[in-house]
């Protein structure tokens, strides 16, 4: 079974052709995100170049669906993490993958390669490990109701899980369901360094975070993302919250302009120059009086400082609670049924 990931679009796509094996030059990883760059990358399988009606182009990887998962659980995490995460890993990205093939998220492609659909940086970070993981559970899905589950994950719940309507669409989705994870409370460095590649470890607070903007800023940063312009920000209001604390509905009241927003990565867009870490923070305001050497009187200004849990849209497995359940002895059927309740294992009809 192959699949078509699209991996870059460009004006030009730069590439280089080897015996087995292509690469592609300058391809943008963690688009919108805090750790967005470019990086060269080599893929296996084959490669077309789509001319796209807007004069630029777009690089498609056709590849073996088993030979992606390779790439994608050393993607996700470091290929070196522990063994029962990476097959746990290899079950809910097959199981994703096989979803998206059958009603695809992209244009003439079924997946993108990062963030957005899974991580695929091609052969840049694999090893022999996640061959072993990826054909110790080869063709195994994860099933609820004779149906292949829609198996979200994200780097770090934050300690609870979050449900699927503060994320995406208002169902139920009853494998989701929002569970305590003490499992990422506080991994050690050690494992952190094994479980994470190199640009994910430049995160460090990623369980329990702070930022803190003026009025100015923030007002500054929400024009510029939202294209609107709500005078000076007077207040950030969560109206509602789901399951784990996350902030699914917040109201942003302006001088010019109030309207309540959601659902989390909406929110987490609007308050941050790149994407905050998750939703589920905690809004602080308070006065800060400056005077400024040229005035005879102090200006008053607000301060926000949004105090949050967790990376990631909360819904599913927890990356960094799995790779500490690994580390500890659990093995994977394990670790999956602690994040996706009432899901079972099975294996796809060829
Ligand atoms: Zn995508
Ligand atoms: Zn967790």
């Amino acid at each position: 079974m192959n699949i078509r990931v699209g991996i870059l679009t460009a004006p030009h796509i730069e590439f280089e052709q080897r015996a087995n094996t292509f690469i592609l030059k300058n391809v943008r990883i963690g688009i919108g995100f805090h750790w967005d760059r470019h990086e060269d990358q080599e893929f296996a399988g084959t490669l077309e170049i789509r001319n796209n009606a807007d004069g630029t182009q777009t690089a498609i990887n056709t590849i073996d669906l088993e030979d992606y998962l390779c790439s994608v659980i050393s993607s996700e995490m470091n290929a070196n993490s522990p063994m029962e995460l990476l097959k746990a890993h290899a079950v809910i990205s097959r199981s994703w993958a096989i979803r998206a093939m059958q009603k695809p998220n992209h244009e003439g492609f079924h997946v993108c390669a990062d963030d957005h659909c899974q991580r695929y940086e091609g052969l840049l970070r694999m090893n022999e490990r996640a061959v072993e993981a990826v054909n110790a559970t080869r063709g195994q899905v994860l099933m609820y109701d004779n149906e292949i589950c829609d198996c979200r994950y994200y780097k770090c719940c934050g300690g609870r899980t979050e449900i699927w309507r503060t994320c995406w669409e208002d169902i139920d989705v009853p494998y989701i369901q929002s569970v305590q994870c003490d499992y990422c409370k506080s991994p050690s460095p050690k494992v952190l360094r094994l479980v994470l590649n190199d640009y994910d470890q430049e995160t460090k607070d990623f369980r329990d975070w702070s930022v803190t903007y003026t009025a100015e800023e923030l007002s500054e940063i929400i024009r510029s993302k939202s294209g609107i312009d709500f005078g000076e920000i007077l207040d950030l209001i969560p109206l509602h919250r789901g399951a784990s604390g996350r902030i699914d509905s917040l109201k942003i009241v302006g001088t010019k302009h109030t309207e309540v927003i959601g659902k989390e990565l909406k929110i987490r867009y609007l308050l941050s120059k790149s994407c905050l870490y998750s939703s589920w923070f905690e809004v602080k305001k308070s006065f800060q009086l400056s005077i400024p050497s040229d005035r005879a009187f102090g200006q008053r200004t607000f301060t926000f400082q949004l105090n949050g849990h967790g990376w990631g849209h909360g819904a599913g497995l927890c990356q960094i609670g799995a790779a500490v359940m690994a580390s500890e002895g659990h093995p994977y059927e394990e670790i999956l049924s602690y994040y996706y309740r009432g899901a079972v294992l099975d294996k796809m009809a060829k």
